[in-house]
């Protein structure tokens, strides 16, 4: 059988095309970061783990993948936060940088290749709106500088809007020094009390736009492969991307343009202002990182996704059902054996025929535009073929060096989805139960010697820590809240 080739959704032509890097077996992404004023939301969270798992796919074909996502340290929101909070734009940015690395660990997401920094690229973004300037494609006007959108043919063809369309719907007050309503700001003059960097148009910094222009270009080449971020990045951030590249180079930019659907909250949009504002690392409390990557990814990355208790729930006990089983296969897997086909009786040569059959399928359907939602049902196919096997007390040969090739086959799997629990870490490490163990031991002996101050802290320390401790006659159990 031939196999398929990966497929990839474009969002610039509206098609699934076959993907061809711009070099052999070669993979250059380009993911648009979060802007460091705050804690990353469940909506950027979900953008991240998507992205993620594509990236962990196409290394899991074979590319050579270089992955970067930037981090916008100098923004309005950024300058707005420092002032509420008395101090200056370095502290906000330092602690929510630091937030940010440790809320996607805590989404079991891999660290990009490079992390570059707008503020560590001043420089470069300088050249390039100059390069702009100097083609005629942008102007300035007292110390701002935009770019001129009549000077690109193509504007509008990534989120297919046309600029007559958005000019006469265009509700934002009409600035005079705009020559079109449409242009958008480069470099902004400093004003007053912010912070701002020499150029040839005076004191002042860079427009978000154009900063993930010039990081992308200069880590990855003038034209690279995938450029991905959720969809309300369409318009106008990444079609001013397209624009201000496209016209420096005269070179195409992206290759594949590739966006996330929408995150609701109970049938809702998620907004400050409606009260269901929800961060990962509120969420992550309660939610184990296996769970919330297998609830992303039971939805296809494209459609939106609602978030809902019911949700989580099911996505929790899927992933213990597959937590269960992949322990249960590791106990009874402990030294692998190897396959020898001509060995198995007809039974086994049927569950190893269809447990292949379930494998290549998974794959198969992340090759067709990563449609997680069939790779994961595929995955539950392979868990109840093989949960049979899983109940006998004694092993074959044949059925023990079955399993050994479905552990390896599974562990190759999750290498993209990021479902099993690793040893060591996770609420039910045997770590953790060894410490719980000693814990609830040494309060039982308080309690006995009646130092009941002591015997609550424990208590109470493990309950701010989302761990409940339910007494039932002589003994006493915990679980993770
Ligand atoms: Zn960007």
């Amino acid at each position: 059988m031939e196999e398929m080739s990966l497929k990839v959704y474009n969002s610039l032509t509206k098609k699934k095309e076959e993907f061809v890097p711009t070099e052999k077996d070669k993979a250059k992404i380009y993911v648009c970061g979060p802007t460091v004023y705050d804690y990353i939301h469940i909506g950027n969270g979900r953008a991240f783990v998507v992205f993620d798992v594509v990236r962990r796919f196409l290394r899991y074909l074979g590319y050579d993948v270089t992955y970067v996502m930037n981090l916008t340290d100098i923004d309005d929101r950024i300058i707005e936060r420092a002032e509420r909070e008395n101090t200056d734009t370095q502290t906000i940015t330092v602690k929510f940088i630091e937030a940010f690395f440790e809320d996607t660990e805590a989404l079991g997401i891999e660290r990009a290749d490079i992390y570059p920094k707008a503020t560590d690229h001043v420089q470069d973004i300088i050249e390039l709106i100059q390069s702009l300037v100097d083609r005629g494609l942008a102007y300035q006007v007292n110390g701002d500088v935009f770019y001129d959108v009549s000077t690109f043919a193509s504007y509008g063809s990534l989120s297919g809007k046309r600029i007559e369309d958005l000019v006469a719907g265009s509700r934002v007050a009409v600035d005079e020094s705009k020559k079109n309503p449409l242009d958008f700001t480069l470099w902004k003059s400093q004003k007053p009390g912010e912070p701002g960097w020499q150029s040839p148009w005076g004191m002042g910094r860079p427009g978000w736009h154009i900063e993930c222009s010039t990081m992308s270009m200069k880590y990855l080449g003038q034209t690279f492969d995938i450029h991905a971020g959720g969809v309300d990045l369409v318009f106008p951030h990444h079609e001013n991307e397209i624009a201000q590249s496209e016209g420096a180079t005269g070179k195409k930019f992206v290759k594949y343009w590739l966006h996330n659907g929408f995150l609701q909250i109970g049938g809702e949009k998620m907004a400050k202002s409606l009260g269901n504002f929800k961060t990962v690392r509120e969420i992550l409390k309660k939610v184990p990182t296996e769970v919330m990557r297998l609830f992303f990814l039971q939805k296809h990355y494209r459609s939106p996704i609602d978030l809902t208790d019911q949700g989580l729930q099911a996505a929790g006990s899927a992933a213990n059902r597959l937590n269960r089983f992949y322990q249960k296969l590791q106990d009874m897997v402990m030294t692998e054996a190897p396959l020898e086909e001509e060995s198995l009786n007809e039974k086994e040569l049927q569950v190893l025929n269809t447990h292949r059959r379930l494998k290549s399928e998974l794959v198969e359907a992340m090759k067709d535009d990563f449609n997680t939602p069939v790779a994961v049902s595929r995955l539950f196919d392979m868990v109840r073929e093989l949960n049979a096997l899983l109940t006998k007390d004694n092993l074959m040969d044949g059925e023990r060096a079955l399993l050994s090739q479905a552990k390896q086959d599974i562990e190759e799997v999750d290498s993209f989805f990021g479902f099993l629990r690793s040893k060591g870490s996770g609420a039910n490490s045997e770590l953790v139960n060894g410490l719980m163990e000693i814990l609830i031991d040494v309060r039982k002996e308080l309690r006995s010697r009646k130092i009941w101050d002591l015997a609550d802290k424990i208590r109470q320390e493990l309950d701010k820590n989302n761990i409940a401790l339910e007494d039932k006659g002589q003994e006493t159990a915990w679980r993770v809240k």
